[in-house]
């Protein structure tokens, strides 16, 4: 049996809910748009959200951001998956910038694009995401505009969240960076500490 299925986003729902998060966080909120965001549609879900402010879009690999096409001169987007062995000719031809996930796509970066402005995932929470407290050496000489990392369990009271952001606050001391950002949506809603450290 066939049943035609139909998604109707109300745009004004949308900016709704990414003004209440960004209420919450206390500090710009960005807006992950991936996976066609979530289904809603990609184009349009930026469309309306940066007529609502927002300036941070991410998408997770480089075909997902070359199919987004232009983007807003005063808003960026970010590519979460960074630079993997056959993602340089994309990223380098890519207004968009990376999320560079371990040693080795630091290292691929500062080769391919030297001085290039970059983002940087830093694991605290053990989920294997990111480069290690104990690797953050590599980042010299990167031009980084946000440091992440990403909470393993923001969707729980746990006590993983605090231990998350203490560490994320030792490393975010020792790493320059124009901005640094903790939070997911989940997060976000856990309050302003981990929203924002900077
Ligand atoms: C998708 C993603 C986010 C955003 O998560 P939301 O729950 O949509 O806010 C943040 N960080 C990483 C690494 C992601 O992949």
């Amino acid at each position: 049996m066939h049943r035609p299925l139909r998604l109707t986003i109300d745009s004004s729902a949308l900016v709704h809910n990414w003004r209440w998060l960004a209420d919450r966080a206390g500090v710009p909120a960005g807006a992950a748009i991936k996976a066609d965001a979530y289904g809603l549609g990609a184009r349009e879900t930026m469309r309306a959200l940066h007529g609502a402010g927002c300036r941070d879009f991410f998408v997770s690999v480089w075909p997902e951001a070359e199919e987004l096409g232009a983007v807003p001169g005063d808003a960026s987007l970010v590519v979460l998956h960074g630079v993997g062995p056959d993602d340089v000719e994309a990223a380098l031809a890519s207004t968009a910038r990376p999320v560079l996930n371990s040693v080795e796509q630091v290292s691929r970066w500062k080769q391919a694009a030297p001085g290039r402005v970059c983002d940087v995932m830093i694991d605290t929470g053990m989920n294997r995401l990111g480069l290690r407290p104990d690797e953050i050496a590599a980042l010299n000489g990167l031009s980084i505009d946000t440091l992440h990392s990403h909470l393993a369990c923001a969707d729980e009271d746990h006590d993983l969240n605090a231990a998350q952001l203490q560490r994320f606050r030792e490393v975010a001391a020792q790493v320059p960076a124009k901005r640094y950002s903790l939070a997911n949506s989940a997060g976000t809603c856990i309050g302003p500490t981990t929203a924002s450290t900077s």
